[in-house]
């Protein structure tokens, strides 16, 4: 995982990666999917990303 990436969320938004103040990867979108069905997903809304990228040993 690089951080200051851009991927592509599974729901067809494009994020900007990047890390918050608790070490958590997160995106801030760039470009909302044209097929998302998340209103949260709007441009310049950051969100955690899903996945192992965020699993550290001794979290829940
Ligand atoms: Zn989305």
């Amino acid at each position: 995982m690089q951080e200051n990436d851009r991927k592509t969320l599974p729901c067809g938004c494009e994020v900007q990666t990047s890390r918050d103040f608790l070490g958590r990867v997160v995106g801030t979108i760039v470009t909302r999917g044209s097929e998302c069905p998340r209103h949260e997903h709007a441009a310049g809304q950051v969100v955690v990303m899903p996945g192992r990228d965020n699993a550290r040993p001794g979290d829940r």
